[in-house]
């Protein structure tokens, strides 16, 4: 069955705060630091989807051969993690337990209504960081990186930034 969920990238270059600019694109080569956004549209209300190709795609676009990639989510719904990508089961049961940890409804006192969802956020965190070697993200044989969405669906933003070394 074809995944609904659509993960496009749309390249943005900004001024670097040093004072250096980016030229764009085309320029990104000679670039210290480049970053990236990437649009995600989430299936339901808790979710994780698997943007390891995206965030590689981002670092590809990049040039950077070896340095540091960080994934920041600008969300305080949602968050990022990277786990298991062989088995859905894992992501299934991690959305069971963290469900159980972080009830939907406890007398919160959020008048948003959200209240588990911003929590969920803060256990799981909204960046991490992967090690960049010969423009690839070093990530382990099982491991994928996830966009965590609790409180959707929705359309989301990933924000990925990659730092020569
Ligand atoms: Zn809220």
């Amino acid at each position: 069955m074809p995944c609904p969920t659509a993960v496009g990238a749309t390249a943005f270059w900004l001024t670097e705060p040093a004072g250096g600019v980016y030229s764009g694109a085309s320029g990104a080569e000679q670039e210290h630091t480049a970053m990236e956004e990437i649009t995600i549209r989430t299936r339901r209300q808790t979710d994780m989807i698997d943007i390891t190709d995206a965030v590689q795609n981002a670092v590809g676009s990049a040039g950077i051969q070896r340095g540091v990639c960080t994934v920041f989510v600008p969300h305080t719904t949602a968050g990022v993690t990277i786990n298991e990508n062989a088995d859905p089961a894992v992501v299934r049961d991690i959305l069971m337990e963290i469900e159980k940890i972080v009830p939907l409804r406890d007398g919160y006192a959020h008048a948003e209504g959200n209240s588990a969802a911003h929590i969920k956020s803060s256990l799981f965190g909204c960046s991490t960081s992967v090690i960049v070697e010969q423009g690839r993200l070093q990530l382990g044989t099982w491991q994928s990186l996830f966009f965590c969405e609790f409180d959707g669906p929705r359309t989301r933003k990933v924000w990925v930034q990659v730092t020569r070394i």
